[in-house]
């Protein structure tokens, strides 16, 4: 593995290591102190943690709290990053670190989330922040006259969705900092076990922990990573908008954590030979998986990722009526929006994520309408095959 600080530690032990701190009575898994403020014995102890001396326990709402603590400590380990902030979701993540890095401007790249493109595209202007959109597959030079005109934060998704496209996390990251600009990547669709923004160059990562880190879609959370002088601002956003996660969804989070890498093993394999079955099925135009040959950044993919997910999307001949009719028609897929979570979930993004957008506008972004997004879950891949394979049938007699 890559990791400066942990050189001989893989990440199913930092999983389950990561979390250094135990409570008085010595339990291997922090228990939820669900306690609302933390008491002192004097004012001479009270000012050691309030004046930032020593990391104790003070009121919840700042994320002083133990359960907190130790969750972040895996988080920590997990990115190798020297910090990690959790958040009472992604998008608080997300806004938290706008709010904290993006007052000089924010230069966006390629496809991100609908919640993050809301936020960038009409709240953020609102507040006098400047956002600025390049499009998947931009010229560098555009990236360049951003940076130029003194745009301070560059973010991005890589793996993107749905299109699954991949951005160079260190080529931006050699761009942006010859300008003295931060590079922030949301690592959700990958995890750190299939990439490690940081250690490619990247500043700062965010997560969705609501999807994979989480894991079993009964928790939202979101969490920050990266060096302590670039997260200390987050602190400081995050106690004063109230938004650090709760100790019970802390625990929850902490739980998940042991298994994300045992579950990522079988996410990407499953995507891998799900992605590998379908791509000569004639009921399918493009199977888009950043593990195939045929996948545009297949190249990069290798580079940049350790595993590449459980996250693929299909282009189902006979288009958008015909893709809708499949996504129907799928029994172990569950036609829901979100995604990383054990059981296996599909989306059309033109009735879904994508929604909003015109018609012409998605095809401008590569969003065809007959696209599925499958997030593969963790069920025998065999029964999942053959679930997509009953579901594509009708398409193949049609076409004899
Ligand atoms: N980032 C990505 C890539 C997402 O897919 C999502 C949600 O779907 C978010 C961020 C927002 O996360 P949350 O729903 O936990 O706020």
């Amino acid at each position: 593995m890559s990791q400066s600080q942990s050189p001989h530690v893989g990440p199913a032990t930092l999983a389950i290591h990561g979390q250094k701190q135990r409570d008085a009575f010595g339990s291997p898994h922090m228990p939820i102190y669900d306690t609302t403020t933390f008491a002192y014995p004097d004012t001479a102890a009270l000012l050691e943690v309030t004046e930032g001396r020593r990391r104790g326990p003070l009121y919840s709402r700042y994320g002083q709290n133990p359960t907190l603590y130790a969750l972040e400590e895996t988080l920590a380990a997990l990115e190798d990053a020297a910090a990690a902030w959790a958040f009472s979701s992604g998008m608080a993540a997300i806004s938290t670190l706008f709010l904290s890095h993006g007052q000089r401007g924010i230069a966006c790249l390629g496809e991100v989330y609908g919640g993050t493109l809301s936020l960038l595209d009409q709240q953020l202007p609102e507040l006098g922040i400047e956002t600025h959109f390049l499009p998947e597959g931009h010229a560098p030079d555009t990236l360049e006259r951003l940076l130029e005109s003194g745009v301070r934060l560059v973010y991005l998704e890589t793996p993107t969705n749905p299109t699954l496209r991949l951005i160079d996390i260190t080529a931006v990251a050699e761009q942006a900092h010859r300008h003295g600009a931060l590079v922030a990547v949301d690592g959700t669709f990958a995890t750190p076990i299939n990439q490690r923004p940081l250690a490619l160059g990247a500043d700062i990562v965010v997560h969705s922990a609501t999807k994979y880190l989480g894991g079993h879609s009964d928790l939202t959370a979101g969490a920050a990573m990266g060096s302590s002088k670039l997260l200390d601002p987050l602190w400081r956003w995050r106690q004063n908008l109230g938004s650090a996660l709760s100790p019970q969804m802390a625990s929850l989070l902490s739980r998940s954590l042991r298994t994300l890498p045992l579950r990522m093993q079988r996410h990407n394999a499953s995507a891998q030979t799900i992605a590998e079955a379908l791509q000569d099925n004639p009921a399918i135009e493009r199977v888009l998986y950043p593990g195939l040959d045929s996948h545009p950044d297949h190249a990069l993919a290798k580079r940049q990722m350790f595993g590449f997910g459980g996250m693929l999307t299909l282009e189902i001949a006979g288009g958008h009526h015909a893709a809708t009719a499949v996504a129907d028609r799928l029994e172990l897929f569950a036609l829901a929006p979100s995604l990383g979570g054990a059981e296996s979930l599909v989306t059309q993004p033109c009735t879904t994520s994508h929604a909003d957008l015109t018609a012409e506008e998605r095809a401008r972004r590569g969003i065809a309408d007959s696209m599925l997004r499958l997030s593969v879950g963790l069920e025998d891949v065999e029964d999942l095959l053959d679930d997509i394979h009953q579901a594509l049938a009708p398409l193949i007699t049609d076409r004899c």
